[in-house]
């Protein structure tokens, strides 16, 4: 891959980590290292407050837990430039293609093992 290419791609992961960690810095706490957990809302004592609270709590814990894997993948991705292994596929360990890095710069496998994935095969 060439070296204006996968910088590009690493100025992509950085802007999106923190973007990420921002979203997330909103409604959660991070407990450890990149490890994140969604904070008990506090709307009231009533009830329907009561209610809401807890409803809003299974929301962040989907948001959360969605934002959270995301923000893995890109740590991953991060550290695979720093060792020179970025933008192998994970079960072929062929190249991934560009197109896609550039679209989704997190892939952690290329098109063909992710579409067998998904058909099951
Ligand atoms: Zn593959």
């Amino acid at each position: 891959m060439e070296k204006a290419i996968l910088d590009r791609i690493k100025k992509d992961l950085l802007e999106k980590k923190a973007q990420l960690e921002a979203e997330l810095g909103v409604f959660t706490e991070e407990t450890t290292d990149d490890d994140y957990q969604a904070k008990f809302p506090e709307y009231g004592d009533e009830s329907d407050e009561n209610a809401q609270e807890v409803s809003q709590y299974s929301t962040d814990i989907e948001a959360e837990r969605v934002l959270e894997n995301t923000l893995k993948d890109i740590n991953k991705a991060l550290k695979a430039i720093e060792k020179n292994t970025y933008g192998r596929c994970k079960y072929c360990n062929q190249e991934i293609e560009e197109k896609r890095l550039l679209v989704r710069p997190f892939s952690s496998s290329c098109v063909k093992c992710k579409t067998k994935l998904q058909n099951g095969a």
